[in-house]
């Protein structure tokens, strides 16, 4: 990847050592966090949101060739502290995350450590991916909120990219259809897809976010997630937030300036980070794709074969008219 264009290279199929699996992948979902490779380049096959099934496994595994499963981003050790207390993404060691830093779900064949390999029965096929990116990252950022605090009645999504997306169905899911979640997009089709999933519109492309917040009955928010990455949004987000709400930051990017004493000390509100999720969030995420498995497949627009890829990272990137896009192998 690199100068927004995509290159195949042949690379030998690798033979998995003690603890590790070797995958022949079959799914591998875009993400918005793939820009920098796809415009500037990548040291290695990118690709982080993996399903595949296990075709070679090496000493001391116990995972059955045949089984097929989905893979966690980070290589984590499972014996630091943070690994110990379940903190996975957390991980004081990590080998490697990958698709950045290690070979990823673009390329034919994966080699994982077995334990970020997580089963998936065969079913579920691509669909599988969104264990990750979508379930995992989403739930995660729910579970952020919760610990923040235990009565939230609305949330506000800042962006309807698929992580906002995301982000509005696991807070339905997890919190109930009752939560009111309002998300904002400047591209209509996302603003669409996400009033389709049950969120309540705003198109801060046409009217400002206060305005767009008082068109729904409401004043402020109770809590705000942001996906966008960007200061102008987060800024918006913070002043829309009532006493005692937070900010969750799930996007990377720009920054935020904050006055302490009126936007934090006084109401009580909190800016809180939201990595990833922990590998052990995976088994009650597997639980909730098969209760909503139709409601969260609607968040998959695009199924592209591996010959498609260029026109698959063009769509994601440059037209925006997508949820989550899969190549499927
Ligand atoms: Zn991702
Ligand atoms: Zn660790």
């Amino acid at each position: 990847m690199g100068n927004k264009e995509i290159n195949f290279e042949e690379k030998a199929v690798p033979e998995p050592g003690p603890g590790q699996l070797l995958l022949r992948v079959r799914a591998n979902a875009l993400c918005g966090s793939e820009r920098p490779q796809f415009f500037d380049g990548a040291p290695v096959t990118p690709g982080h949101e993996a399903a595949g099934t296990v075709v070679a496994a090496g000493p001391g595994t116990h995972t059955p060739v045949g089984t097929t499963g989905v893979v966690f981003l980070m290589d984590f050790c499972g014996e630091c502290r943070s690994c110990r207390l379940g903190f996975t993404n957390q991980c004081l060691q990590k080998r490697g995350d990958m698709g950045f830093s290690r070979d990823g779900g673009y390329g034919q064949y994966e080699l994982v450590h077995e334990n970020i390999f997580f089963p998936v029965p065969d079913e579920f096929s691509a669909e599988a991916t969104l264990l990750l990116d979508v379930m995992g990252t989403g739930g995660h950022a729910i579970e952020r909120c919760q610990l923040m605090r235990s009565d939230i009645e609305s949330l506000l999504v800042v962006g309807a990219g698929p992580i906002g997306l995301a982000i509005l169905a696991m807070a339905k899911i997890v919190i109930g259809q009752q939560l009111k979640v309002l998300i904002t997009d400047i591209v209509s089709y996302r603003v669409k897809l996400a009033e389709r999933l049950g969120g309540l519109p705003i198109n801060v492309r046409e009217t400002s976010l206060s305005a767009g917040i008082h068109s729904h009955g409401l004043v402020q928010v109770d809590m705000a997630v942001d996906t966008s990455g960007k200061q102008v949004a987060r800024q918006a987000a913070v002043d829309a937030i009532a006493q005692r709400g937070s900010l969750i930051c799930v996007g990377h990017g720009e920054g935020i300036t904050l006055k302490i004493s009126p936007d934090i000390i006084a109401p009580e509100r909190s800016i809180v980070g939201s990595e990833y999720f922990r590998y052990n969030e995976l088994p009650t995420n597997l639980q909730r794709l098969r209760e909503h498995r139709g409601y969260l497949s609607q968040i998959i627009t695009h199924r592209m074969g591996v010959d498609q890829i260029q026109q698959a990272f063009e769509a994601f990137f440059f037209g925006c008219e997508t949820g989550k896009v899969i190549i499927e192998q």
